[in-house]
């Protein structure tokens, strides 16, 4: 089983959705992906910072997933980043109400030495310069690097952004987000520009439409379950890219064909993600669960036609 370093926020989150609204709640891209890869039993790190102000409980939570956590600095006198966020009717979409850097605006990343091997590096949602930190810390050269970004980054570190992703194998962003950073609005055109920009495979996310995988001239495409209700989108990029990591991970196959897969059990595991608050759903996820799940996207997704 291959070795797996995650690096990304571990936060406190506070979400307004059209159910309800939370108090500051564990978050962070880092903490979803974790959970996430999990599911697949990995030897995972995640490597990331909190302040004094984080609750251990919210740590023994990861640390009892199996998720090695000695890579998480503790700033005893900082306080851990906060995101906030409002989504309306239309659940694609949200307004980001705050976000506050704290201990994240100082934050050297330390990989813990026995993960300086990892066969895969996930540079979760950050810094672009934390990003290729813990890309530059690897002893040997990882089988796969895979890169989540957003818009934030976009608008404030574009130029790192871009170095950034020019030495990354796998790019995993959404739609509107792959947009803004090509200014193009064809999806198709805008991943053959990714791939321009180094990624060989781009994943383009497209929320509750589904996910693209691009490598080459080949596109795959995986729809999202359709769910009855979605209670908070959030996290659900950062699941997804968990459970590609996650399940390339256990696989030990980066080929196309079996990314495929992993964009399934991606897709799949952000399904149950959205059903609740924050990480709620993801903490008590049994594979039981997602084995069910995974035959409802067989069921949805296969046809046989005879074509003559
Ligand atoms: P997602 O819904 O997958 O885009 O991820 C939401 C998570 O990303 C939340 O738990 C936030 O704590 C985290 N997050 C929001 N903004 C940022 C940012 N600028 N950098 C890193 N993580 C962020």
């Amino acid at each position: 089983m291959s070795k797996l370093v995650i690096v990304g926020t571990v936060a406190f989150d506070a979400i307004e959705t059209p159910f309800g609204k939370t108090d500051k709640i564990l978050g962070g891209a880092a903490t979803f992906i974790g959970l996430a890869a999990s599911q697949f039993n990995v030897d995972a790190s995640v490597v990331s910072i909190v302040g004094g102000d984080f609750p251990q409980e919210y740590l023994d939570l990861l640390a009892n997933k199996n998720i090695d956590i000695s890579g998480v600095e503790i700033v005893k006198e900082g306080k851990t980043f906060f995101w906030s966020g409002k989504y309306h009717n239309d659940m694609n979409s949200r307004d980001t109400l705050a976000t506050e850097l704290n201990v994240l605006a100082d934050f050297n990343p330390v990989v813990p030495t026995n993960y300086r091997d990892s066969d895969i590096v996930m540079l979760g949602n950050l810094h672009p310069n934390v990003q290729l930190s813990v890309l530059e810390q690897m002893n040997t050269k990882p089988k796969l690097v895979i890169l989540d970004t957003m818009n934030f980054w976009m608008d404030c570190a574009l130029t790192e952004l871009l170095n950034v992703i020019s030495k990354v194998d796998v790019i995993t962003i959404n739609d509107e987000e792959a947009r803004q950073l090509t200014g193009e609005y064809s999806l198709v055109v805008a991943a053959r520009k990714i791939h321009g920009m180094g990624p060989k495979y781009v994943v383009i996310k497209k929320g509750e439409h589904g996910a693209l995988l691009f490598h080459k001239d080949n596109v795959f495409f995986a729809p999202a379950l359709p769910l009855e209700e979605v209670f908070d989108p959030t996290g659900a990029g950062d699941t997804f890219a968990g459970g590609f990591a996650g399940y390339l991970a256990k696989t030990e196959d980066v080929s196309f064909e079996n990314m495929k897969n992993a964009v399934i059990y991606g897709s799949t595991l952000a399904s149950f993600c959205v059903e609740k608050f924050g990480t709620e759903r993801m903490t008590d996820l049994k594979s039981k669960e997602v084995h069910q799940r995974l035959q409802e996207f067989k069921n949805l997704t296969q046809f046989d036609i005879e074509l003559t």
